[in-house]
């Protein structure tokens, strides 16, 4: 079923992982190994880790663990096919499908997308060098773009034509259920195949990945329908999730650590032009909880560049809420009144860029907005601004955040702090007259947590967070338990097989999934080989010693002391235990002694523990079964 076997090992062998994951987050080089904030839950300082040699990543928070599809699969939402298909592209190669639907499915978007991208390019051509798009061409002048700026964002223009895009597509070999199902043409009630889009300047919207999935169309006459028409929902077309310009901006909002918000197609040209490459737009929707979602892992800062009236009516509890849960912080740019950043840019794109280094806290915005409004030249005036400046702290979750306001606030209109806490707290206290919060919907209890998680992230204690998948199906088993000093001698066998196979032996691990790693790396000889062959438990063991350098902290001989002596003593301790539960005492005796001996070394550090260490392997060697 789906991709060819040898297909997808040729894709992770080909993949750089942490090349791939720096696409979605910042990395830093940490020897050998990468560390950053992990992507699948909550944190402020780094725990996840990746080892790029072998390709995998390891959470020591959440312990999410696994290989470049895993992480294509987790953060971008996609099924296995997907993530192979996806990680494919990246690397340029063309992948064999196994004759199965799946497959099919998968050549038939393909195909929508190539039906898509034709459009673009039709359209573009209208734009740019025919006299039919002239029309079109004054309207972005008089909005101040430039041909170049038409080019660089790929615009077109859709003539009045009835069927002109049909036609065209038709030429081309799409069929008429490829150019309906994709969202470019419809039949209309003479059983005609229009075009979807008529006398309209398109923006093209590809999907994170940067296919074509669809279109943002502007009316330029007036009457002509909506101004606005977006394609219609397609299988590549999701418009809850779609972001304008994300495919482009991602790489500049991860190495920014922000991401600037808008509202319209234009607002991100002036952006871009104007210096702020790190700009998307949603298409024709509010901001949903899959957009956040999709934004806030790549970056930490939101700016919300709408004029001052959208955002003042954008929904607070709801920005207010994913503030929380997902630990970013909501900004709202300073934009004129009744200005979109487009025509902000127009008069001067420094202004706009301006407009974005000066946002402010979202709070903040609104209840600048609600004293400019204010009379505090009277008692009057004052105690209304209050009531009013109460009213929007009321609503943030934070009790750290509505404080610092409160005493900003009190300042402000003359009245004492304590009043004002007073008053937001009585609001607070209403039923329902809290903050509406996402984690509300997960049932009450959650509300009291000190840190708000996003949903599926894990809470701490539970081990293993919920994963749709069963490529790191554990089983429950948390690789951070195992016992450390089995872990550094795995690190040494994971690191150079043949070091340490020599000298340790499996049944020197108490832990049985240490053993079986070892076992795994004594038989394959290679951590690569021992990834491939291993699964469950013993995989995800792997794949975190995977990104934990080895504890190099002496000469060889030393370490070698070090890992004999760690892994002897609990292994002949469990042996004597185990003589004395079967009353073979004598041999139990002789093992406390070889114990003591090596315990006494210790004391004088790891080289002298060598001699004790190797004696008591040797006596654990020897003995028979107990
Ligand atoms: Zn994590």
């Amino acid at each position: 079923m789906g991709i060819v076997d040898d297909d997808v090992a040729r894709v992770r062998e080909l993949t750089d992982l942490a090349e791939l994951v720096g696409e979605h987050m910042a990395l830093k080089r940490a020897g050998r190994r990468f560390v950053g904030l992990c992507p699948f839950h909550t944190e402020k300082t780094p725990s996840f880790s990746v080892n790029p040699e072998l390709g995998v990543y390891y959470c020591f928070g959440c312990q999410a663990s696994g290989d470049a599809i895993t992480f294509v699969r987790e953060v971008e939402h996609l099924d296995f096919v997907g993530a192979v298909e996806r990680l494919a592209s990246r690397v340029g190669m063309t992948l064999r499908y196994d004759d199965s639907s799946q497959g099919r499915d998968r050549r038939r978007a393909a195909r929508l997308a190539e039906a898509v991208g034709s459009a673009i390019d039709f359209y573009h051509r209208i734009l740019v060098d025919d006299p039919a798009g002239g029309e079109a061409r004054r309207y972005l002048r008089s909005r101040g773009f430039d041909g170049d700026a038409a080019r660089r964002f790929r615009l077109g223009f859709a003539p009045g034509s009835f069927d002109a895009l049909t036609r065209h597509l038709h030429r081309k070999g799409f069929s008429r259920d490829e150019m309906i199902t994709a969202g470019l043409s419809f039949t209309n009630r003479a059983q005609r195949l229009q075009d979807q889009f008529r006398d309209r300047l398109m923006f093209p919207i590809h999907d994170s990945r940067g296919e074509p999935a669809g279109f943002g169309g502007r009316a330029l006459v007036a009457g002509a329908g909506p101004k606005y028409k977006n394609s219609p929902e397609t299988p590549l077309y999701h418009k809850s999730r779609m972001l304008y310009w994300l495919h482009e901006a991602k790489a500049d909002i991860v190495a920014s650590g922000g991401v600037v918000v808008c509202e319209g197609y234009t607002d991100v040209m002036a952006l871009v032009l104007s210096g702020v490459p790190q700009a998307v737009a949603t298409c024709g929707t509010a901001v949903t909880d899959d957009h956040v979602r999709a934004l806030t892992k790549l970056a930490r800062r939101v700016t919300l560049a709408y004029d001052a009236d959208s955002a003042g009516q954008a929904a607070a509890e709801r920005w207010y809420a994913w503030e929380q849960e997902h630990e970013v912080e909501v900004r709202v740019a300073a934009l004129p009144a009744g200005r979109d950043p487009a025509e902000v840019w127009a008069e001067s794109p420094d202004a706009l860029r301006r407009a974005i280094d000066d946002a402010v806290p979202f709070l903040a915005f609104r209840l600048n907005r609600v004293l400019a409004g204010a009379d505090l030249s009277t008692v009057e005036g004052r105690a209304r601004a209050a009531n009013s400046a109460v009213d929007v702290i009321a609503q943030h979750p934070s009790d750290l955040v509505r404080d610092q306001y409160v005493m900003q606030i009190s300042g402000q209109v003359g009245i004492e702090p304590e009043r004002i806490r007073a008053a937001v707290d009585r609001i607070r206290r209403q039923p329902g007259g809290g903050p509406a919060r996402p984690a509300d919907r997960a049932g009450p209890e959650r509300r009291n947590e000190g840190v708000p998680r996003a949903p599926g992230a894990a809470r701490p204690g539970d081990g293993r967070r919920d994963r749709p998948g069963g490529l790191d199906a554990t089983g429950g088993f948390d690789p951070a338990a195992v016992d450390p000093r089995e872990a550094d001698a795995l690190r040494f066998a994971l690191h150079d097989a043949g070091y340490v196979v020599d000298w340790l032996a499996a049944d020197l691990f108490g832990d049985p999934v240490a053993r079986e790693v070892f076992e795994i790396l004594a038989r394959t000889g290679s951590a690569a080989e021992a990834l491939e062959s291993a699964d469950g438990p013993a995989r995800s063991l792997l794949q975190r010693l995977a990104v934990e350098e080895p504890l190099v902290d002496a000469e060889p001989e030393t370490v070698e002391a070090r890992l004999m002596a760690n892994l002897a003593e609990p292994a002949g301790r469990r042996r004597a235990e185990r003589l004395v539960a079967s009353d073979r005492a004598e041999e139990a005796a002789e093992g406390g002694r070889l114990l003591d001996a090596l315990a006494n070394a210790r004391g004088s550090g790891w080289p002298a523990a060598r001699e004790p260490a190797e004696r008591l392997l040797a006596w654990l060697a020897a003995g028979s079964q107990v």
